[in-house]
């Protein structure tokens, strides 16, 4: 099992913990699948608000 680094979203800080040691936020991989479920959604997002 190798370390993964993690991005806090919020601030910018990377962590290998699951959470960002400065704002508690979630932190996430930096690096995410192209074809992850949160990519598509909020591609479907980004249209959506172009509609509007
Ligand atoms: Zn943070």
């Amino acid at each position: 099992m190798k370390l993964q680094i993690l991005k806090c979203k919020k601030c910018d800080t990377f962590t290998l913990e699951k959470t960002c040691p400065k704002c508690n936020e979630k932190a996430e991989n930096p690096k995410p699948a192209k074809y992850s479920e949160t990519d598509k959604l909020s591609k479907y997002r980004n249209l959506a608000r172009k509609s509007n």
